[in-house]
Order: structure tokens, then C-alpha cells, then sequence
């Protein structure tokens, strides 16, 4: 995302608008280039950027708008487009989420500039650390070349844990074990052993990361399973219809779906009445279900928010849904004995 908003000159001063419910990294990639992240509420009972709260927070300084499809649901890009056309702003589509959904027939990343897509663990196409920006322009290509030039390839330590990690992940990881690898992954993590995604907003520096290449073994992965994401999406896309039929507990909300959206969920979201002790009862169970986002820019705490410039209570959708969510994955790992315990469980609350 850096490299796209860095590839539209964005810079000190500047305002770039992202969504709140969203996670740290957008707005560290925005603050890595000195500008500001403005945050925009999320619909009422969705999950992605409200249009009308969009338009309030356009102002002189805003030149780019972030546009997240949360969990893979299409944000509402033909009234986004209108807007960021009527203010003269750059569109960039966060497709961390998804690859395929669509809205009106035309799939997502094809809306804005650029888009870009990560291939974390715990996305539709994990492949270790790293991730890949598109852009459909022409200028925009030349531009990012360039910039790729400059790119460094990561410390030999580092790319040999993300490498073990990896492997570690797909060896282990399973619906069942959900929770006990995430305890070991965050204990690692605070040994500072274990390679996370981000790191750096407590320092004032910018992280070197930014300019880091991706790994070849990631790449290589990433290209391979690229072939396979028909077979992704078609799985995900089965898993969800079967928790969208047969999920039928009235204290639990599905997502809504705008008729022009056809949606390939990376997790299925759900809005509990009391996420803490469902999360609990989940863990207690071995039920795969995850909290994100907790916060409106997440992982941070209350108190964390001020450093990426986010004001508590300020975006009150975001906040509520929060305390609301819970997810389910949709992954190739879900068999079909974790899909009937995870519905089982929620029908059970
Ligand atoms: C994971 C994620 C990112 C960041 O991707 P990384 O490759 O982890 O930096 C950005 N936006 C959304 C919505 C994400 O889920």
C-alpha cells in the first residue's frame, strides 16, 4: 500500500482516508510516508467504509481514499468512485481480504489506481510474509519499477524465519488447534522470536521493511497457488453458504449483502451479543473463531490508538462492531467435521 500512495506522491501533510475497523498496518503504511490516516466509519451494521461519513471527512489536505473490503465483502465502489472522481482523489482498493469477490460483475482491485493484496497466514493466499501491489495504469507501473529498483532483500535471518514459520504453520495448524497455536505464536512473539506482520509503530523511525523484496520461497509459493485460487475461492465460497443455511440462531447476525455483490468471504463474519464469552466458549470448546478486529485500528489498545491518530469514540460503528464480531474461516483446512462442530457451537449460544 506504501508503494502505491508513495507512487501518487503522497507525503507530508497529505490525508489519505482509510476506514475504521481496519488493522495497523494500513495506517502505518500511510503514516510510513509522513501523511495523515483520516478515519471514516463503517455502515451501520456492515463492515466497510460509510459513504455518507466519507464525505464528511474530505477536506483540502485528502488525496488518496483507502477503500477495504472487509472480509471480502465489496465496499460500495460505484458510489465511492462518483465521490473520489468529484473531489479529484486517488482510489486504492485494499483486497487483503480478497481476490475474487465482485460487485456488478467487475471484481474487486479492478475499481481503483492500484490495489494490493497480502499473503500473510491468515489470508486467502498465505505464502509466508509479504504481499503484492496491482495498479492499472500504465504510469503507475513505470513508477512502481522504479521504486522496486531500490528494493533490498531482507536479512538472511529473517527470511529463514519466516521460512520455518511457514512451514511450521502448514505442517501444525488445523481448525481444532486454532487456539493453541495462536498462544504459541504470541508467546513467541513476545520473545521476539516469532515474525509478525508489524512492529514498528512505536518507534518514530520509519521501518526499513518497507523497502524490503519479497522472499523468492514466497514468491515462488505465492505464483504457484495464484493457479490454484479458482479452487480457493470455489471451497471458501461453499463453506460460507453452508454456514450462511444453516447457522439459524436468532442471537447472531449474518452479514448483509448488497444483491450486486457476490462475495468470496476470507472469514465468515457473524455479531454476537457477547463476543467475550463466546470467544471464551470457543476456546473452552476448540472451535476455530476469530476476534478481529477487536479494535477499530487492531491490535492497538485504548490507549494505543492515539499513535495512528485515531480519537476514541470516534468513529461509533467501528467501536460497536468490535465489541460485536466474530469470525469463521472458510480456508481449505475447514473439513467438514470443523464446519458442522463451528455451526453446532454457534446455534448452541
Ligand atoms: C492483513 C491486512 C493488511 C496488511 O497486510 P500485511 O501483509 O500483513 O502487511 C492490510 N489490510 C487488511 C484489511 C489486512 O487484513
Amino acid at each position: 500500500m506504501t508503494a502505491l500512495l508513495k507512487a501518487l506522491k503522497i507525503s507530508d501533510g497529505d490525508e489519505v482516508i482509510v476506514q475504521a475497523f481496519t488493522c495497523v498496518a494500513v495506517a502505518e503504511g500511510v503514516m510510513a510516508l509522513g501523511a495523515k490516516p483520516v478515519y471514516v466509519d463503517i455502515e451501520a451494521f456492515g463492515y466497510n467504509i460509510c459513504v455518507d461519513d466519507l464525505k464528511r471527512k474530505i477536506t483540502k489536505k485528502t488525496r488518496a481514499i483507502v477503500v477495504q473490503h472487509t472480509f471480502g465483502i465489496p465496499a460500495a465502489m460505484k458510489a465511492i468512485i462518483s465521490i473520489a472522481e468529484s473531489a479529484h482523489l486517488f482510489v486504492i482498493e485494499d483486497c487483503c481480504h480478497t481476490i475474487g469477490s465482485s460487485q456488478d460483475g467487475r471484481v474487486v482491485g479492478s475499481w481503483g489506481i492500484g490495489s494490493f493484496y497480502s499473503f500473510e497466514w491468515g489470508k486467502p493466499l498465505a505464502a509466508g510474509l509479504g504481499g503484492v501491489a496491482t495498479v492499472n495504469t500504465e504510469d503507475m507501473k513505470r513508477r512502481l519499477d522504479k521504486q522496486l529498483i531500490e528494493y533490498k532483500r531482507p536479512p538472511k535471518i529473517k527470511s529463514v524465519k519466516i521460512q520455518i514459520q511457514y512451514i511450521a504453520h502448514q505442517m501444525l495448524y488445523r481448525p481444532r488447534l486454532y487456539w493453541v497455536i495462536r498462544d504459541i505464536y504470541k508467546t513467541l512473539g513476545k520473545f521476539g522470536v516469532a515474525e509478525g506482520n508489524y512492529h514498528s509503530i512505536q518507534k518514530s523511525v520509519v521501518s526499513e521493511e518497507f523497502s524490503w523484496r519479497m522472499l523468492p520461497s514466497v514468491e515462488m509459493r505465492a505464483v504457484s497457488k495464484l493457479k490454484n485460487i479458482r479452487h480457493i475461492e470455489d471451497y471458501a465460497r461453499k463453506v460460507s453458504k453452508i454456514y450462511r443455511d444453516e447457522i439459524l440462531n436468532k442471537n447472531v447476525t449474518h452479514p448483509v449483502i448488497s444483491i450486486d455483490c457476490n462475495p468470496v468471504f476470507a472469514r465468515y463474519p457473524l455479531r454476537v451479543r457477547n463476543k467475550e464469552d463466546v470467544l471464551k466458549m470457543a476456546r473452552k470448546e476448540n472451535v476455530e473463531l476469530a476476534d478481529w478486529y477487536s479494535s477499530p485500528v487492531h491490535p492497538l489498545s485504548k490507549g494505543d490508538l492515539i499513535k495512528v491518530g485515531y480519537v476514541f469514540q470516534s468513529c461509533r460503528q467501528a467501536e460497536e462492531r468490535c465489541k460485536e464480531v466474530v469470525t469463521l474461516p472458510t480456508h481449505q483446512k475447514t473439513k467438514k467435521k470443523d464446519i458442522i462442530r463451528a455451526i453446532k457451537f454457534i446455534n448452541s449460544l
